[in-house]
Order: C-alpha cells, then structure tokens, then sequence
C-alpha cells in the first residue's frame, strides 16, 4: 500500500495514466478551442484507453500494465484512471468515447441482451454515449422529470420530452434517458436510446467551461423505443426506479471528485513549476496547496474503496464536495500568486479556473454533498472525519 491506501496493482495503473497525460495536457487548448477536432484525438493512448475502460469482461480485452490487468470496473480503478489523466486534461477525459456514466447505469440494471448490444458496440469502435437525467426548468432532480415514455404500436413506446446539459449528446451513439411511465418515484425508468432513431436531435450548447465534453440541449420528439430498449425490464419497478439512479450516482460520484482533484493537481504542478523559487508566504501557500491536495487524494481513494464495497455514497459526497472545494482554491490561488493578469497571461491557468467550475456543478453542487452527507451522519451510516 502507497500512502493513498493504493496497493501496487492501482500504483502502476495511476503511474501510466500520469504518463499519458501529457498527451492530453499538450491536446488541451485545441480542444477547447475546437471542440469538434476530438477526432484528432483518438489515437492518443490515454483517450483510446478510456474507450473500453468500464466494459466489463467478456467484451473488450482488459487494460494490461506489466504483470497486472483492468477492467476498469470499480470506483477505485475509475479514480485512479481519471484523477492522473485528469491532469492533463478534464476537457479531453470527458469527450472521450466509452461506456462512461451509461456503462454504470448498465452495470445496475442491463439484463443479457441489453449488456450484449451495448457493450458489444462499443467495444466495437470507439463510441460516444450519453446520460441524460437533467431537464430544462426542472435541473437534475429525478423526482421531477417530466420526459415521457408511453406505449406506441407494435409492442414498442415511443419517448417525448427535453434534456439539457447532456455530456457529448451531440456525438453520442447511445444515451441513457431517464423517463417517467407514470406519477410517483417507481414510475421513473431508463431507456437506452439510439441516436439514430428519428426524433432525437441534439445541439451542442455554448459554455464557458469544459467545452470539449459538447454539453447539449436533448430533443425527443416521439422516439421509437424496442422493448429491449427499456432497462431493468427484468426488474421490479423498485429497483429500477429512482434507487437506479441513486445507485448509480453514487458509484460515479468519487470519479467526479477525481476530475476535480486532478483540476487542482495539474494547477498545483503548473504553480509549483512556474514559482520554484517562491519564498516566505508564497512559498507556505503552496506547500499548504500540496498537503491538501493529497490529503483529499486519500479522501477521493476511502470514497471509491466504499462505494466498491458497501454501494453507498455518503463518503464519496464529502470527497466531492473537498475536491470541489480544493480545484476552486487551487486555481483561484494560483490566479494570485502569478501575478496581475495571471489569467490572460497564463491561458492554461484561465482554462484550469473555468473547468474547475464545471465540475462543482456536474453530478450535484456542494449543498447538494453536504445535504446528502450529513443526512448520512444522521442516519448513522457513515463516520466522516470533517475537519
Ligand atoms: C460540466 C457539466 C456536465 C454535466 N453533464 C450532465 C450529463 O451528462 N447528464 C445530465 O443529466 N446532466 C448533466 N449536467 C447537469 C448537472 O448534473 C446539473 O446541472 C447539476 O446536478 C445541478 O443540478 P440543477 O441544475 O438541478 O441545480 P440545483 O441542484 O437546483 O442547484 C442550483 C443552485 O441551488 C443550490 N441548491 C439547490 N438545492 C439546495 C438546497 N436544498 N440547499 C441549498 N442550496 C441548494 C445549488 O447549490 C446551486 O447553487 C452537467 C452539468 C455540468 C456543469
């Protein structure tokens, strides 16, 4: 075990990953610059790795690094992964192909045929997917949403409403809708839509921030559903209903809190390069920088290792939140510490601030965490250390 409680195996896995991102890190201006040159991209190792990563086995050949072989299944190796190649770039990890936050969700809910297809597919080539939960006017509380999928001819149903702020809507091949067949919370489902059915339309919306990953604006306009589309048919509505969705929040939330991490770690590496020779202060400031960011590291490593074992996400709100926290202080601080116009003489500096507020907002803001945290602490399910 290392420090952040990583046995050899994650070591070496996070020790390649940091390898590839310099890849992404020299990609990152192009990229936001240009979000739709993502094909020139590709063929980088740390972006073609993450199109199989999260497939499981059976499917796709497993990550090799010496001795030692991933699938990248579980939260721990998601951290991992995401955290080192994060440092280079959030933008590029983001707009790269793979199963992403639908393989979770297949994970939890896709029987025999669904997982064959899916999988199957984007094993295949490399394929965007998508998650799409939140909704214009209504944000990302599954209780609310209002997308609809009703009955059509022929056994099928057919899917009507908006989504906004989808993650490579735009380029994806796959998404994962969540929509409602009835009032109340068993009536919330998930669909798997193909992007190629008429009806689906999606436009890739302005943003300021990580603008490689195309948020969009999702159009459904009467989209045709197969029976086999529907995930967790083989389910009771209970356990594909809104507990999916909480399921599967919680597995991704520490890989969010990664993104971030590795935010206020590629800050702190640009930082400490830029200012070696800072004395007094300025030199405390980013020494302090560095102890947080590893100390969350161990936080982000303790969430992942508990929501592998216990399914629960209370540890990884705390996570999510600090390493929200952190990536604000981080880039802001550095703001100061290179001086007046830091950010228009540092474009990578002004890139790092923006991505830094994405990821706050992605999968929960910080009231949202702390909400879910300390309901957790009242219900007696977790001990966080809160200092
Ligand atoms: C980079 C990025 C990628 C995204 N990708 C996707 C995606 O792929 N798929 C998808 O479906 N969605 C995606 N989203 C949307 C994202 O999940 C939501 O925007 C996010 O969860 C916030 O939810 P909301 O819009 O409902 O805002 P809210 O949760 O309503 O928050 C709005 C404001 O109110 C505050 N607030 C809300 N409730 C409380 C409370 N009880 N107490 C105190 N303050 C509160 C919040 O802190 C925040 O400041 C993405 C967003 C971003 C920025």
């Amino acid at each position: 075990m290392n420090a952040y409680g990583l046995d050899a195996r994650l070591t070496a896995l996070g020790r390649q990953a940091y390898e590839w991102s310099a890849d992404l890190r020299a990609a990152a201006q192009a990229l936001d610059e240009e979000p739709d040159s993502i094909e020139d991209f590709l063929d980088l190792p740390g972006v073609r790795c993450l199109g199989t990563f999260g497939i499981p086995p059976g499917y796709a050949e497993p990550l090799t690094i010496g001795r030692h072989s991933y699938h990248g299944t579980t939260a721990l190796e998601r951290v991992v992964m995401t955290e080192n190649l994060a440092r280079g770039d959030m933008g590029l990890v983001l707009a790269a192909p793979g199963v992403s936050m639908s393989g979770v969700l297949m994970e939890q809910l896709g029987d025999q045929e669904q997982r064959d297809r899916f999988y199957g597919a984007v094993a295949a080539s490399p394929t965007w997917t998508s998650f799409a939960l939140t909704e214009p006017d209504r944000g990302s509380d599954a209780s609310a949403i209002t997308t609809a999928l009703r009955r059509g001819g022929d056994g099928g149903f057919l899917l009507t409403g908006a989504k906004r702020y989808i993650g490579n809507g735009c380029r994806a091949r796959f998404v994962s809708v969540l929509a409602r067949t009835r009032p109340g919370p068993l009536g919330v489902t998930a669909v798997l839509v193909d992007t190629g059915r008429p009806g689906y339309r999606a436009e890739p919306l302005p943003t300021l921030g990580l603008r490689g990953a195309r948020l969009s604006a999702v159009h459904l306009d009467d989209v045709e559903v197969e029976p086999w589309q529907v995930l967790g048919r083989h389910l009771s509505p209970a356990r594909r209903g809104i507990w999916s969705c909480v399921q599967v929040f919680n597995r991704l939330r520490p890989t969010v809190a990664a993104l971030a991490l590795g935010v206020a770690a590629a800050t702190h590496d640009y930082l400490a390069e830029r200012r070696r020779f800072a004395t007094g202060t300025d030199r405390d400031r980013i020494e302090d920088l560095g102890i947080r960011i590893a100390a969350t590291r161990a936080l982000v490593h303790r969430a992942a290792a508990d929501v592998d074992a216990t399914g629960r996400g209370r540890v990884a709100s705390a996570a999510k939140a600090r390493a929200c926290a952190l990536a604000e202080d981080v880039t802001l601080a550095a703001c100061g510490l290179l001086g007046p116009a830091a950010r228009a003489n540092h474009p990578v500096l002004d890139k790092l601030v923006r991505d830094a507020r994405g990821a706050e907002f992605m999968e929960g803001t910080r009231n949202i965490q702390h909400l879910n945290l300390f309901q957790g602490l009242l219900a007696n399910e977790t001990e966080v250390d809160l200092r």
